[in-house]
């Protein structure tokens, strides 16, 4: 036997159902929040993601699937969506192409991480990403989004932490406080912290070490270093915060793993979860488009976790799809009509199962049962003789005869009804 690869997954029927209701979900709020669905390949070049994502991120120093393809490039399976986003934001020129350029998409990533619960070599993201406003109006709408896509895939026991990391004319003072208060302790951090120390100290931060953890947790905050203007745009974050009613804590530490970030970044929490709890991350990145070679243009974005989000969805989410009709057969003279039933039944849009081993009525009844269809229809010598089929109701059992032509309206008029929301119970 072959097995699949540490840290990547298969998702077998049974569990796809979850992720296919989630991807549901995540594209109806995407879409009802003015987002279009962008699509890019999974694999770039190696250099995208060492100007986007940062040559100081421990993504880009130990965790990315690179390699030489035969026609010597250097490429990389992508790690993260939003470098290809900005690249694809660029090289389309979609401002001039759209009218607001705010996208979504949704896929596979892949980082060379150590596997466990929550934490994949493959895993699966949903990012959203608009492009061009500066206001913190747009910080707040981005998190209220990220908020409700958690709230309608009924995840409970969230937790909303937000910070502000600055902007390139603040940050470098923040950085200097960092390695002042640090002072002659950068030897006693771990190898990776002492690399950080001299090509990021911001990214100290990421340092999951528990034996550097006191000193890290006594460092300087990165909101008493703030500009007038980035102080200002904080500020203003939370008053949006505030309007939509979204509870959040100030989280220090909260600097993300990622270089591209200035000004505000978020993170929702799910505590259900166990170590690997951050089911999204996000905040502004206003210099990355320009990074890229693009113009200077504003982005903010998150990333969430499909992984993380199924696990931490109610156990009852994403039911599968029931069969309207199991088609059971009685003699072989019976196939082919029944073929043919099945086909116009699903044609018509019904989900239609039928039995093509020739087992006994009985054993028919049994596997029926065990789909969970919503009727058997019984298609044999008798009836077929007269255009007319046996249609059994499983959940009560009753049975009678009805003509071919009135089985599909028969399987409609049963289906189960949706209610459709009104207003007032939309409105929160
Ligand atoms: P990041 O792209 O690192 O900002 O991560 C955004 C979200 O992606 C996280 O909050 C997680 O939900 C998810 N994520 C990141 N890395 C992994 C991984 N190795 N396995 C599963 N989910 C991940």
């Amino acid at each position: 036997m072959i097995s699949s690869i540490r840290g990547t997954r298969d998702i077998l029927p049974g569990e796809v159902e979850r992720w296919q209701h989630l991807e549901r979900v995540a594209r109806s709020v995407c879409e009802r929040y003015g987002y279009r669905e962008i699509r890019t390949p999974v694999v770039e070049r190696e250099e995208l993601f060492a100007k986007g994502t940062g040559e100081s991120t421990d993504i880009v120093q130990k965790e990315m699937y690179t390699f030489v393809d035969k026609g010597g490039e250097h490429v990389t399976l992508r790690p993260e969506a939003t470098p290809s986003i900005v690249r694809a934001f660029v090289e389309h020129s979609l401002e001039q192409a759209l009218p607001t350029v705010k996208l979504f998409t949704l896929g596979p990533m892949f980082r060379y991480e150590r596997p466990q619960k929550g934490r994949y070599r493959q895993f699966h993201q949903l990012n959203v990403e608009a492009f061009g406003i500066i206001d913190s109006s747009l910080d707040a709408e981005i998190i209220e989004t990220a908020a409700t896509l958690v709230a309608e895939l009924g995840i409970e026991d969230v937790e909303l932490l937000i910070n502000s990391v600055g902007c390139p004319g603040c940050r470098p003072a923040f950085g200097q406080a960092l390695l002042k208060a640090l002072g002659n302790q950068v030897p006693k951090l771990c190898a990776d912290c002492q690399r950080r120390a001299k090509m990021n100290p911001l990214r100290i931060f990421d340092c999951k070490v528990q034996a550097d953890q006191l000193i890290i947790d006594a460092l300087p905050h990165s909101i008493d270093y703030l500009c007038e203007d980035c102080r200002e745009h904080f500020n203003k974050t939370k008053r949006g915060l505030g309007v939509y009613g979204l509870d959040y804590r100030v989280s220090h530490r909260l600097v993300r793993g990622l270089d591209y970030y200035t000004r505000t970044t978020f993170e929702i929490l799910g505590h259900s979860l166990g170590a690997q709890n951050a089911v999204l991350g996000g905040g502004r990145y206003d210099g990355l488009v320009k990074r890229l070679g693009g113009p200077d243009r504003a982005g903010v974005g998150f990333a969430a976790g499909l992984e993380r989000l199924v696990l931490a969805m109610p156990g009852d989410a994403g039911a599968i799809t029931v069969p309207d009709a199991f088609i059971a057969t009685i003699g072989e003279e019976a196939r082919e009509p029944a073929q043919l039933l099945a086909r116009d039944l699903r044609h018509a849009g019904l989900t239609i199962l039928i039995d093509y081993e020739g087992r006994s009525p009985r054993s028919q009844m049994k596997r029926a049962d065990r789909t969970g269809a919503r009727f058997v229809l019984i298609v044999g010598g008798n009836e077929l003789a007269q255009g007319e089929v046996s249609i059994k109701n499983m959940k009560t059992g009753e049975q009678d005869t009805l003509a071919r032509a009135d089985v599909g309206t028969r399987l409609f008029s049963t289906k189960p009804v949706q209610e459709t929301p009104t207003l007032a119970n939309l409105c929160r």
